[in-house]
Order: structure tokens, then C-alpha cells, then sequence
């Protein structure tokens, strides 16, 4: 494995030297081989599970590696938390994939490091597992993410409320720069550390700004803007609902991170909030393109010093900018729910076509994956057809008339509702039951064969069906939790 870690150039203040907490009996329980054919470490590690097992538990650090805590703060439920920082990961190095892009391969749960504060430094199981299955269903679903190269379990247990069995996840990311990080050299008021985050964060995720260099802090903050509203647009097309988007869990490459307690939202409704701890609804479905927005303007005051060394003159850059988010996320969040119905470009009438559509879903209850895969296979099944105009009354045909106005041909746009619309996404109560006989048994199967689905969420394989269904309860009791 060939290692560099650009990150330690950048300063003694972005990182705390510290390395992994060996465990007592570290065992190789996921290894994700196409992630690893792409990082070209299979053939190194061959089928050595044990050498694997001590490389991604942290027992062993590979040649190269250089262990690392990193620095950051955040924004934690809208209350700012000077100092956070990597309390239980390990960034161990940087490497190049296939396609020569730079990704970060990071342990998390590899004991405690100086940004600890009162955490153990560990990873429960579970959460492990959730986070592999979670970050997978994404990349198949073609959303941004980081992913999960290895679970290895420590053969030590964690106490969270009762003992629990531990793991250390391995986390690879485009990198690991959150908002949170702009913040936290931003409130110490250090301009030199800020400014070079910023260069190694437009040097490697904004490269092109670097050809146009006007106002280059300015341009970074719209490309991360429009990074983020494209996620989340992208999180809202599948029901994703991230469940803890405080600044320290918001990268500037947009990919989501820290899948902690993330869920889906089945039945068709914004408030949807699953977390236990988000009592208000901060981080609510529908609620999330605002916290997006709030999120962003924080990201602009950490750079408004580098805009402009005139507060007023940075505002009057920044303020055009952000005043320009809700249209840019408006067109599209609707250029996105318009492709979920097949219409390829969005008129003005298609506006009122979609939220109507959501309103009639919000009001009779229906689950937002099945209806918009009913409303595809609808195209070519007639009986299907007459359901649905049962279920949505006229809005069914007013549906199909713009359609056809649209003059394109139906296999085109059945293609099109095809690739917007997943058969099936890991919906919380499955995810729970494999999580739950992965960790009584032991044994991966009901996890693997969950994952072989999910790899293929646009067709429908012969055991798609297995996972389709919705909870008999509709998760009205359905709580998840924070990933400690
Ligand atoms: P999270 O809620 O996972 O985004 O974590 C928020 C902060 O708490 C980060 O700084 C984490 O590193 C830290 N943290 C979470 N769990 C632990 C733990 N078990 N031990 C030490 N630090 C933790
Ligand atoms: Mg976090």
C-alpha cells in the first residue's frame, strides 16, 4: 500500500500526532473488495485476513502511515463547540485510486486521541455495521459519500449504556475538510492557518479556481455552496434524512459523512425526524435544505477575512452570493423531482404538478420509494395505471398530459424514471433486523445479502423483493441514535 498524507505539510495547528490504541483480538468481519480493487490494495493484501484485520484495527500501522488526529470544531445543534477534532479516528494516510484521485483512509474507533474530551475513543459494533451499510446504499444510489473499506471487531467490549461489542470502521473519503475546520482556525482568529487550509482545499477539490484567480475565497465558497445544495437535493430525491448536520459533519467536497443517526423516510412526509436527540426537529427531512443554508453562512463568515480585509466591503461580496441559495436549490430540487416523473425539462405548470403530487402524498400517507416506482412501471402497465389514478384521482392523468406534451418516447422516459427512482433503498427496519443478526450471530450473511440488493438499486434482482416492503408500524416508533 502506497501512502503520502498531504495534510501533515500543512502545520503543527491542523493535527495532533497520535496512534492507534492496539485491541485484544482484532478479526476481519467486512472487507469491501471492490472498494479495495479500486484503492489496488487487494493484490498486496492478498487474502492475508489477519494482516488485514491488524492493519485496520490499528494494531499494525502499514509502511508509510502516519497517524494523525485532525483538528476541527463545529456548530453542534446550532451551538458553536470550540473544540471538537477527531476524538476516536485515526487519519493513517492519503492514497491514490484507480483514477488517480486522492482519498483519505481514516480509523474510526481506534482509541482515544488528545481531542477525545470524555469519549472513549471506541466504536460499537452496530454503528460500524450501519455506517458500512449505509455509506454503500449511497454510492449505489450514485450520491456522494465516503465509504467503508473494512470492519474489523476488537474482540473488547464498549459500555454505551450496556456492554457492547466493539469494532473500528475504516473510513475512505475524498478527504475529511469539514466546515467545522474553516471554523476552527476562523474563531481563533489564526488568518495564516486559514489561509492555507483554503489553498489545500481549493488544490485539491477546486483545482480549476486556481486558472481564474480572482477573488479565489470568494469562488471556493460558491463552488462548496453549490456542492452542498446538490447533495442535499440528492439526499431529498432518495428520503435521506442525515439526522446530525452540524458544521463538524459537513465536508467541502459535498460528500455525506458520519452516518450516525441517519434513516429513510418511508411514508411522504418533511417533518420526518427519527432522531432521538433531535427533539426540535432541527435536522428534520424537509428541514434540511434550510440547515444547508445556515450551515453555508457560517462557511462564509470563516472566509469574509480572506474575501475582503474590509469586513463591510467581504459582506457586500458574500451577502449577492448567499442570497442566490434558494433559488439555485429551488431549481434544482424541482428539476430533480420533475426527472422522478419522467419530464426531462421543467416548465413553469410542472411546479404546481409536483407539489400537488406532494401534498397528496403527505396528506393519504403513501411511501415516497414505492409510489414514484409505481408511477414508473405505470407506464407501460395499464392495471397498475388504474390503481394509482384510484390512489391520486386526477392528478394521475394531469400527470400523463404533461407527458405527452413533452413528445418524447415513452421507453425514454421510462429510462429516465428508472435511474431517478431506486426499487428499493436500506429502509430502517431492515437495516435494523440484518444489524440485529449480524451482531447476535456472528455471522455476515443476512448483512452481505442485504448489500448484493442494495449494490443494484435501480433494477429489481430476484431477492429485491425480500426488502421492499414497509414496516407494519411505519416507524412511527422508530428512534436511532448518535454513532458513539
Ligand atoms: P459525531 O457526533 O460522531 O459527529 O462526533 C462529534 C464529536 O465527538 C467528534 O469530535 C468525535 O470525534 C467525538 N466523539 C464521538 N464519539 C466519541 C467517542 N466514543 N470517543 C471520543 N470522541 C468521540
Ligand atoms: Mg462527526
Amino acid at each position: 500500500m502506497k501512502f503520502s498524507n498531504s495534510y501533515i505539510h500543512l502545520g503543527a495547528a491542523f493535527y495532533q500526532r497520535v496512534i492507534p490504541t492496539p485491541v485484544a483480538n482484532p478479526e476481519l468481519l467486512f472487507w469491501n473488495t471492490q472498494l479495495a480493487d479500486n484503492l489496488q490494495i487487494n493484490e498486496s493484501l492478498a487474502s492475508d485476513a489477519r494482516l488485514k484485520a491488524q492493519y485496520f484495527s490499528g494494531n499494525q500501522l502499514p509502511e508509510n502511515a502516519e497517524s494523525i488526529a485532525l483538528a476541527y470544531c463545529g456548530h453542534q445543534f446550532g451551538h458553536l463547540s470550540p473544540q471538537l477534532g477527531d476524538g476516536r479516528a485515526h487519519l493513517i494516510g492519503e492514497m491514490l485510486d484507480k483514477n488517480n484521485q486522492r482519498v483519505d483512509i481514516q480509523l474510526k474507533g481506534s482509541g482515544p486521541t488528545p481531542f477525545s474530551r470524555q469519549g472513549d475513543g471506541r466504536c460499537a459494533l452496530g454503528p460500524a455495521i450501519r455506517e458500512y451499510i449505509m455509506s454503500e446504499a449511497m454510492y449505489f444510489l450514485a450520491i456522494p459519500t465516503s465509504r467503508c473499506l473494512a470492519v474489523v471487531t476488537t474482540g473488547e467490549s464498549v459500555y454505551r449504556e450496556t456492554l457492547k461489542p466493539g469494532a473500528v470502521v475504516t473510513r475512505v473519503a475524498s478527504s475529511h475538510i469539514r466546515v467545522g475546520t474553516f471554523q476552527y482556525f476562523a474563531i481563533r482568529n489564526d488568518i495564516a492557518s486559514l489561509t492555507t487550509l483554503l489553498e489545500h482545499s481549493i488544490n485539491r477539490h477546486f483545482p480549476e479556481i486556481n486558472n481564474t484567480p480572482t477573488n479565489k475565497p470568494l469562488q471556493f465558497l460558491e463552488r462548496v455552496m453549490t456542492k452542498q445544495i446538490e447533495l442535499v437535493v440528492e439526499w431529498m430525491r432518495v428520503g435521506f434524512i442525515h439526522g446530525v448536520m452540524n458544521t463538524d459533519n459537513v465536508t467541502i467536497s459535498g460528500e455525506t459523512i458520519d452516518f450516525g443517526p441517519c434513516s429513510m423516510m418511508g411514508i411522504y412526509d418533511p417533518n420526518t425526524v427519527y432522531s432521538a436527540i433531535d427533539t426540535q426537529g432541527r435536522y428534520a427531512f424537509g428541514n434540511q435544505p434550510n440547515i444547508t443554508f445556515w450551515n453555508m453562512t457560517r462557511l462564509a463568515e470563516c472566509l469574509l477575512p480572506l474575501i475582503n480585509q474590509d469586513e463591510k466591503e467581504g459582506i457586500a461580496l458574500v451577502e449577492p452570493l448567499l442570497m442566490t441559495f434558494s433559488q439555485q436549490f429551488e431549481q434544482a430540487y424541482f428539476s430533480m423531482l420533475a426527472r422522478k416523473l419522467g419530464l426531462p425539462k421543467i416548465t413553469p405548470s410542472d411546479h404546481a404538478l409536483i407539489t400537488d403530487l406532494l401534498e397528496n402524498m403527505k396528506n393519504k400517507k403513501l411511501d415516497y420509494t414505492q409510489l414514484f416506482t409505481e408511477l414508473t412501471q405505470s407506464l407501460d402497465n395499464t392495471n397498475l395505471a388504474n390503481d394509482l389514478k384510484d390512489k391520486l384521482g386526477d392528478w394521475y392523468d394531469t400527470w400523463r398530459a404533461h407527458l405527452a406534451q413533452t413528445q418524447v418516447d415513452i421507453k425514454i422516459t421510462k429510462t429516465l424514471m428508472k435511474k431517478s427512482n431506486p426499487v428499493v433503498i436500506p429502509r430502517n427496519h431492515h437495516v435494523e433486523s440484518v444489524l440485529k443478526s449480524c451482531q447476535e450471530t456472528g455471522e455476515t450473511k443476512a448483512v452481505d445479502d442485504f448489500l448484493t440488493v442494495l449494490r443494484s438499486p435501480y433494477d429489481e434482482l430476484t431477492t429485491t423483493k425480500n426488502y421492499q416492503d414497509t414496516p407494519s408500524d411505519h416507524d412511527r416508533h422508530y428512534q436511532t441514535f448518535c454513532g458513539t
